[in-house]
């Protein structure tokens, strides 16, 4: 058992994320990341982080496919 964590875009939701390390003259910089989702093109210091589960629903969501009913 265990929770699968995923991090995720906090624009659109995906998992399609990339790492953007970047080193200049062996100093560490913040790492960025940028979102490989068409249309989105995000860009920045931080990802969301959630459990696999939470990042289908909130990808749903974000995509307007949620059919969320009590
Ligand atoms: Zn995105």
């Amino acid at each position: 058992m265990g929770t699968r964590k995923v991090r995720v875009c906090p624009r659109c939701g995906s998992p399609k994320v990339k790492e953007n390390k970047t080193s200049v003259n062996g100093w560490l910089v913040p790492t960025t990341y940028y979102c490989e989702e068409e249309g989105c093109g995000y860009s920045g210091p931080g990802l969301i982080e959630i459990d696999a589960e939470e990042a289908e629903i909130l990808r749903q969501v974000m995509n307007g496919e949620s059919s969320v009913e009590e």
